[in-house]
């Protein structure tokens, strides 16, 4: 237990970049259900004779979009949706992004298979796999905004586990490309732009160097005396060359970690190759961490890039990229639904403590 924990923490934490959210950290043991019994048993097959989405089976799938680098000896491989959230049938009012108003059809939804092995984790991925994935939904959301100028965003994202809404075991992400911007993106690039225009840089690049300040020490104007010392330096969890993972101090998750580029850039299409080498390391070793952590983690992650089109103007200089990772480890309470409070139990520093320090290999 670490010294967050002994001295108990109950209170309401605004998230800096959207401050129409908030979270209650209260480290009270025991007042929410908690997931860990059903942590899922991992299906760790490499291969599964039944499964639509394993090598061999690619006509069970709807005929591909493509695949890399071929379309035999896949290693990662982009089909349509066979139960589409977008396009000409009806709406599916349970998914939760927002998005529901506007299913008109001229949306995209697609699958990516990550992976040939079946049950893989993105952390057993190699550095150079991960690399190409990414290179992957890159070239992938620059085609579909090419093709239609009516879409305005394309969310990539990934449900691991069936807490976290995946339907297929096997390793996949999805694509979905919209005529409206998502909720939760249009709020970061909204408040991210009344940052900047208030304090003259961007607010993502604002936090980022605050939690690379190991530690900040606060003098007394009058007598030159140290007054105290805070430790800002507690947020981060893992650092690349060119990219930061991050405990946000207002997550809504427990173990929610957000991997943002060091140097300010609003646009994820414009990572280079050897932005996204660094990229597939951080992220390679930041869900190491999540995995001795908190072990067979069902999560969601999802990229958050600048929207394309002119709905919200230029934001190319307040808004900054980044991965979104956020682990399904409890239940919402109804106090949290009725409410959108979300409660974490667990302390956004003890979490980061636990996350840096853990051992993983190299
Ligand atoms: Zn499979
Ligand atoms: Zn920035
Ligand atoms: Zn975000």
């Amino acid at each position: 237990m670490s010294d967050s924990e002994d001295q108990g923490v109950r209170e309401i934490r605004i998230d800096p970049i959207v401050p129409t959210q908030s979270v209650l950290v209260a480290t009270a043991r025991g007042m929410r259900p908690k997931k860990d019994e059903d942590r899922i048993d991992r299906d760790n097959r490499s291969h599964v004779e039944t499964c639509p989405f394993c090598r061999g089976n690619e006509e069970r799938t709807p005929p591909e979009i493509k695949a890399y680098p071929d379309p035999k000896e896949w290693d990662i491989r982009i089909v349509p949706n066979l139960y589409p959230v977008l396009g000409d049938d009806e709406a599916k009012p349970n998914l939760a992004l927002g998005l529901q108003q506007v299913i008109d059809g001229y949306g995209r939804h697609e699958v990516i298979i990550d992976n040939p092995n079946h049950g893989i984790c993105v952390h057993e991925m190699t550095q150079d796999h991960l690399k190409n994935l990414f290179t992957v939904y890159q070239q992938r959301m620059a085609e579909l905004y090419a093709s239609d100028k009516r879409l305005k965003y394309v969310l990539v994202f990934k449900n691991f586990g069936p807490a976290a809404g995946a339907s297929i075991p096997h390793t996949h992400s999805q694509i979905i490309a919209t005529p409206v911007v998502p909720e939760n993106v249009q709020n970061e690039v909204t408040y991210s732009k009344q940052y900047h225009a208030k304090h003259g840089q961007c607010v993502f690049c604002s936090l980022i160097d605050e939690a690379l300040t190991y530690e900040a020490t606060i003098y007394d104007r009058e007598s030159g005396e140290i007054r105290r010392k805070i430790n800002v330096g507690q947020y981060v969890v893992e650092r690349g060359k060119k990219f930061v993972a991050i405990k946000p101090f207002a997550s809504r998750y427990e173990w929610e970690i957000h991997i943002l580029p060091l140097q300010h850039e609003s646009d994820f299409l414009e990572a280079t190759a050897e932005d996204l080498e660094d990229f597939a390391n951080v992220l390679k070793r930041t869900m190491a961490r999540l995995d001795k952590v908190v072990g067979g983690v069902q999560y969601n992650y999802f990229l958050h890039s600048a929207p394309h089109g002119d709905t919200f103007g230029d934001c190319s200089d307040s808004y900054h990229w980044h991965l979104e990772i956020c682990p399904r480890t409890s239940i919402p309470t109804g106090f949290e639904l009725g409410s959108g409070l979300f409660v974490s139990t667990v302390s956004p520093e003890s979490a980061a403590q636990a996350l840096r320090e853990v051992e993983i290999e190299d």
